[in-house]
């Protein structure tokens, strides 16, 4: 399939091939306000007795973010020591969501834009995601937008994003028994990273500037579509 994002939607409505949609979430679906980056900055002081490196969260899973604090520490990975930063996070997190429930929202165009998908015959919807399993969930809870998702990839999974698409689809078939092929796959996203991890899989990319790269910085990056907002993405 190639063209235009019209012409995606098109097929999208109108052929007869299902399509797996897997969403990021961070600057893709919601703008947490820097809630996420408040809490894994409270859970390294609490866990390993200081803020660490400046963090790069764009595109980042979060596996891959406690591996960077491991060096930084210079801590030995262990199951235990992961397990126990994680638990301290989500805790974080879902208080810090809850801190100040007017801080972040849902991105411009998310929920009519899933609502609409939910009635589209040919769209799988799941997550492709740096958020660890649970992260994710408590984000999509906070925001209302829990009920649209019920299987993902995620940064809990592995610590390089490129490896989370194969995961997703096998969770995909697991979940719908449809076995999507990686050119009926799209992943939609606001990073570099997102681009990247689609291609590793032979996907296509919409990239969305609505996280902290512009548009021309994603077309730069070899995005398949590049739109201003998900409001753009226009379903009729
Ligand atoms: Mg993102």
């Amino acid at each position: 399939m190639s063209g235009t994002i019209e012409d995606f939607v098109k097929t999208l409505k109108e052929g007869s091939e299902p399509w797996l949609l897997l969403f990021d979430i961070d600057g893709t679906l919601v703008d947490t306000g820097g809630k996420g980056m408040a809490a894994l900055q409270k859970t390294a002081v609490e866990v390993f007795g200081g803020d660490g490196p400046p963090l790069d969260l764009a595109g980042s899973t979060d596996l891959g973010i406690l591996e960077n604090l491991y060096v930084h520490f210079k801590i030995d990975a262990t199951e235990e020591q992961t397990h126990r930063f994680f638990e301290a996070y989500h805790r974080h997190l879902e208080a810090s969501l809850e801190s100040n429930p007017a801080d972040g929202r849902v991105l411009d165009g998310v929920i009519d834009l899933l609502e609409k998908l939910a009635q589209t015959e040919n769209a799988q919807l799941g997550l492709l995601t740096g958020n660890t399993s649970l992260g994710a969930e408590i984000k999509l809870r906070h925001y209302g937008l829990g009920h649209h998702f019920t299987f993902g990839a995620y940064g809990s999974d592995r610590a390089d994003r490129n490896l989370l698409g194969h995961i997703a689809l096998e969770r995909a078939f697991a979940m719908t028994g449809r076995e999507f092929r990686s050119d009926q796959t799209l992943i939609i996203g606001d990073t570099p990273k997102d681009i990247g991890c689609a291609h590793a899989i032979g996907a296509k990319c919409l990239a969305v500037a609505t996280g902290q790269f512009s548009a021309a910085q994603l077309e730069e990056a070899g995005a398949d579509w590049v739109l201003g907002s998900l409001r753009d993405l226009t379903l009729g």
